[in-house]
């Protein structure tokens, strides 16, 4: 959700009214009369999608942008590379705020709903794969015998993947790991995992490797090469896989072929955060994965769910409300009033729409 109570309360101490749709918190166990108590009206879809401002997780859909106020205000996670969804929210007229599209800056931390959510879903990938391995993660050693520690390799290690290597190393896993972004070694190591080493021989992917604004960049093919024989490598002996790896506005890297999930052992575990994102719009980082199924193949079990972080689905919806309420900070005066201020960087780079125009940078 995109309020809880907490955040409604904070909201109505500032003098907003706040209007919640009802059943809106039930996926969270968080209930109508709880909103209520913290001074929420409850109404329906159509009272909650004429407000001033709406306030969102997802886009709204073509029945939902029917139903918006023009000059409105709509924040969420309006999916900044969705270029149909941008244009319905211009045709609707409403001014649009995509929070993905913060900058990764100190002063924007407290609202990047990409770094909540994908903490959390890198924390949910390795219980799940925890969950579907056959064998423990940590080593044991007991009367009957000794159990070895499970093999898991991280493949991207932004936010998410640093979370599925603190996740796995609590439950005593033995980790590797692969960036393009040479940065996150020292990050790797720190929480106790090794990092994949792939050289860097030219200027070209060394220029690359720096990616931009903390991003990755498309690494040039010579590079993937090398990579990929390193991973090939690891994935053989590993138990688990997690893979996270992306660049904004493209299509998932392949980092897991069919012929690595060949090699490995059957009843190994691949989960693959990035499933959805690839070229075809089923599979991620590795083309077996498939959208929101949990598929065997080669013996190797694939989870392609997409929306980890709606699985821990309390603390995603406290997280991302927090996020919410702090930038409604930057558009709304104390006095209540609406102020886009397009000289704040942070305002300037999440409005995607405005004035019946698609304004995304
Ligand atoms: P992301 O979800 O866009 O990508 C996940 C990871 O995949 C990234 O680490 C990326 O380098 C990696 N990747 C891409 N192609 C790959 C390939 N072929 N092989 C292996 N790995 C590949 O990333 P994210 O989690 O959103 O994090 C992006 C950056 O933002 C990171 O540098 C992170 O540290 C930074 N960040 C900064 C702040 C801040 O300072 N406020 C907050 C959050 C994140």
């Amino acid at each position: 959700m995109a309020v809880t109570p907490e955040t409604v309360k904070k909201l109505v101490a500032s003098g907003h009214t706040v209007r919640v749709q009802a059943g809106a918190g039930i996926a969270a166990s968080v209930t109508d009369a709880a909103y209520q108590t913290a001074g929420a009206e409850i109404t329906d879809a159509a009272g909650a999608l004429s407000a001033d401002m709406v306030l969102k997780v997802r886009t709204p859909s073509d029945a939902e942008a029917a139903q918006l106020k023009a000059g409105a205000v709509v924040i969420g996670m309006l999916n900044p590379f969705d270029a149909a969804g941008l244009q319905r929210l211009a045709a609707a007229g409403v001014t649009g705020f995509a929070l993905e599209a913060a900058p990764r800056t100190t002063r924007a931390q407290s609202m990047d709903v990409l770094s909540s959510q994908a903490n959390i879903a890198g924390y949910k990938a390795v219980m799940i794969a925890a969950d579907r391995y056959q064998r423990f993660f940590p080593m044991l050693m007991t009367a009957a015998g000794t159990v070895k520690a499970a093999r898991v390799v991280i493949l991207g290690v932004g936010v998410a993947g640093l979370q599925a290597i603190a996740t796995a190393k609590r439950l005593g896993a033995v980790i590797e790991a692969s960036d393009v972004r040479p940065s996150v070694k020292e990050q790797i190591e720190s929480l106790g995992g090794k990092f994949i080493e792939v050289s860097y021989d030219t200027d070209e992917e060394k220029e690359a490797a720096v990616g931009v604004g903390g991003y990755a960049k498309p690494m040039p093919p010579s590079w993937l090469a090398r990579q990929q024989i390193e991973v090939a490598k690891r994935v053989a002996l590993a138990d688990v896989v997690i893979s996270t790896a992306l660049i904004p506005g493209r299509a998932a890297p392949t980092l897991i072929t069919e012929d690595m999930v060949k090699s490995m052992k059957p009843g190994s575990v691949i989960v693959d955060i990035a499933a959805g994102k690839g070229a075809d719009g089923i599979g991620g980082n590795c083309p077996l994965s498939e959208a929101d199924k949990t598929v065997v193949k080669h013996g190797v079990t694939i989870v392609g769910e997409t929306n980890l972080a709606a699985l821990v689905a309390a603390d995603a919806s406290a997280l991302y409300a927090r996020n919410v309420l702090d930038f409604l900070k930057l558009v709304v005066t104390k006095e209540g009033a609406l102020k886009i201020d397009l000289e704040d960087d942070i305002v300037a780079a999440c409005r995607v729409t405005q004035d019946g125009q698609v304004t995304r940078k």
